[in-house]
């Protein structure tokens, strides 16, 4: 009813030049309408040679689409009036609503209950408007100044404003439109709708998606999940730099924000997020026309050495490899290059490269299993004649991998240029540029490829975890309380006691076995270490009561309630952060890092959002700056990854049971070598709402 209405009323269709229920009637004659036009105004009989209604019901036939361009006061009763005509959807491009706060609020929840009283779709309020580029539809209903010539890409943007830029930029892109949609204040459709109706029309081969927040977080999740597979969804997501600021009692808090959130959402449901519309547009153009890579081993091909040392440098930047020539294709192109040459990757087919030395290059490695992709750089001396070597590239890139294309020194090149786009493969000014659009390429097939596993259960203590969490008040537990739960989950912990004087302390010491820490406990006391409220490798009775008797004499006084918590000093040799914090949008976000006392100046942490499967833990791992610190390294052994993973799936397990739970921190797990003993020895645990 929306997309492919056979009937169409402008309501507030305006003679006024400049206007925009002018601009909206005559957008839809000139992108040639196929079904009739009805604009509605109660004050002039004529808009664009065309006679006009004075109300939605005084038109004779059947409406099937109403477009509102009213001032916001009329904006409910002319729903109202197309709830009685019988109209299916309003595209409501009138501005004042949620968006202005007070009385807009109002007037949005209002007009969503009239729609859903006649059972009409909405688009908007506070958008620019729909387009259908459907030959059979052809409608242009928005105020879009831009033509865009019709294809397979729909376009959803929340912002009016970006909307016409996106627009704009496609059409320079040589990108067509199937359908677009700006989708203003989304008082009923959101991008998850959208996505949802796309996934079933053909000519739609590819989703762009521009939002500024995500309507209903899981519905979108799961719908896009689902249409990613067979649809790319290429998003630019902006207020990446909001950082989530809010004082944060553990780094978990503070690493976690809003912005990683919606990162990690998107990562996980298989949209690719992309940093800029200029490479949303060139991946959609790609992946449109060229196959998707079996891996990340790229070729390179140049004519220069400098261009091809970019090449390898941005491939590499962007963690893809360069693909290592099998002993054929090497003798082949020995056999067909001058001794210049040089065969290996990078190739370069020096300066007086013409089309043949292109294509029996070309030949030889696109023949290459150990190639996935290709890369060719031209940079066209005066000698040579580049549309000749377009032509060779164009008749020589293998079909079964992607081949994009850089050329430099462009002014000489547009015919080549022309050639290859014409061909579908892309061209690029910069290697950079190429290298970015085939990691994502890369990235999509990763995509396609990883199937999520189910959700791991455990056998744990619930009961005995709900009995403590049940009398506990809002706010953060002690950190031997917060032990209790989580260890109640089966996540390991140090042998351990509470005391208070510090000859307690060492007979404590005496029963756990030496070596011990004591660390103060006190509420309220969140980052011991700051306190020098922490003293470890303590070897005996008198290495304790020292250390007691500090921590009592300088801390006591000003910590009422201070305990002393002597505790196993753990043996393992790396450190590394577990978290959750619960996002109010997004649910629980799982943090994995490289921890310590030092996690808050690293920053080196993995987040995912809830589901994590048995692999995700370490894949989060894997993905961390550091992660070459918890293998192998500098003769240590390597670190019990597999304690930290399964750490983590306890706790997803314990923070689905207790949604009282906002926040959780391990901070440190200290891993020994796999078979070793791996143990959490710090953890922080924050309880909201009430009991
Ligand atoms: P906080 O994070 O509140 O400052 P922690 O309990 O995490 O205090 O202790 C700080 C550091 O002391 C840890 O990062 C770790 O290096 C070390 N540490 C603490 N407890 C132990 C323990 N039981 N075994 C070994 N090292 C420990
Ligand atoms: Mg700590």
């Amino acid at each position: 009813m929306v997309f492919r209405p056979r009937a169409v009323a402008v309501v507030g269709a305006s003679r006024r030049p400049g206007a925009i229920g002018r601009q909206v009637v005559a957008n839809i004659l000139e992108g040639g309408f196929t079904g009739p036009v009805y604009p509605v105004n109660a004050h002039a009989e004529v808009v664009l040679s065309m006679p006009t209604y004075p109300s939605v019901l005084a038109i004779p036939g059947p409406v099937d689409l109403a477009v509102l361009c009213v001032p916001p006061e009329q904006v409910l009763s002319v729903a109202e009036e197309c709830g009685e005509k019988g109209v299916g959807g309003l595209v409501v491009i009138t501005a004042g609503f949620k968006e202005i706060g007070g009385v807009g609020v109002e007037r949005e929840a209002r007009l969503v209950a009239i729609a859903e009283r006649f059972g009409m779709r909405i688009i908007g309020p506070n958008c620019m408007g729909i387009v259908n580029m459907e030959p059979e539809v052809s409608l242009n209903a928005s105020f879009a100044a831009t033509r865009t010539p019709p294809g397979h890409v729909a376009m959803v943007s929340q912002s009016g404003a970006l909307g016409e830029a996106i627009l704009a930029d496609a059409a320079d892109a040589g990108l067509g439109v199937a359908m677009f949609a700006s989708i203003g204040n989304r008082a009923d459709i959101g991008a998850a709708d959208l996505l949802e109706y796309w996934e079933h029309v053909d000519r739609v081969r590819i989703v762009l998606l521009y939002a500024e927040s995500l309507g209903d977080p899981e519905k979108f999740v799961t719908v896009a999940r689902r249409v990613s597979r067979t649809k790319p969804i290429l998003a630019v997501k902006s207020g990446r730099s909001a950082a989530g600021a809010a004082a944060a009692g553990s780094h978990t808090g503070s690493i976690a924000g809003a912005d990683v959130a919606v990162d990690t959402l998107f990562q996980q449901c298989g949209v690719l997020r992309v940093e800029s519309f200029r490479d949303m547009f060139s991946l959609a153009a790609t992946l449109l026309h060229q196959p998707l890579p079996r891996g990340d081993r790229i070729a390179v091909v140049t004519n220069a050495g400098g261009p091809g040392i970019l090449a390898t440098d941005a491939l590499d930047g962007e963690g893809l490899r360069m693909a290592t020539f099998a002993k054929r294709t090497t003798a082949r192109l020995a056999r067909d290059l001058p001794p210049e040459a040089s065969l290996r990757n990078p190739v370069d087919l020096i300066a007086s490269a013409d089309a043949e030395r292109y294509r029996k290059a070309l030949r030889a490695i696109a023949a290459d299993e150990h190639v996935d992709g290709l890369l060719v750089l031209f940079v066209s001396p005066i000698m040579i004649d580049a549309q000749a070597v377009a032509e060779a590239i164009r008749d020589h890139a293998p079909k079964d991998k992607p081949v994009l294309a850089c050329l430099m020194g462009r002014q000489k090149g547009r015919e080549a240029i022309a050639v290859l786009e014409d061909a579908g493969i892309p061209v690029f000014r910069y290697p950079e540029d190429a290298a970015r659009i085939m990691r994502l390429l890369v990235r999509r097939r990763a995509l396609l490829d990883s199937e999520p596993g189910p959700v791991p259960r455990f056998k744990v203590q619930r009961a005995r975890a709900a009995a403590l969490l049940e009398a506990a008040p809002a706010g953060w537990l002690t950190g031997s309380a917060a032990e209790a739960v989580l260890g109640a989950y089966g996540i390991p912990f140090p042998r351990g006691r509470l005391v208070r004087a510090p000859k307690d302390a060492v007979e404590a010491a005496h029963e756990i076995g030496f070596p011990v820490v004591i660390k103060a406990e006190a509420p309220g006391l969140l980052h011991k270490s700051e306190h020098r409220a922490v003293a470890t490798r303590l070897q005996n009775g008198d290495e304790v009561f020292a250390a007691a008797r500090d921590l009592v004499t300088r801390l006591a006084r000003r910590m009422p309630g201070m305990m002393l918590h002597v505790q196993e000093m753990a043996g393992g040799h790396r450190e590394v952060l577990l978290g959750m914090t619960r996002d109010p949008r997004y649910g629980p976000l799982f943090v994995a890092g490289i921890g310590g006392t030092h996690v808050e100046v690293l920053r080196d942490v993995a987040v995912r959002i809830a589901p994590l499967d048995a692999a995700a833990p370490f894949e989060m791992f894997a993905s961390l700056k550091g992660s070459v610190l918890l293998g192998e390294f500098r003769g240590d052994p390597p670190a019990d990854v597999a304690a930290a993973a399964d750490a983590l799936l306890r706790l997803q397990q314990l923070v689905a049971d207790f949604p009282r739970i906002a926040e959780v921190e391990v901070n440190p797990f200290i891993l020994d070598a796999p078979g070793g003993r791996s143990l959490a020895v710090d953890a922080r645990l924050r309880l909201e709402g009430e009991p």
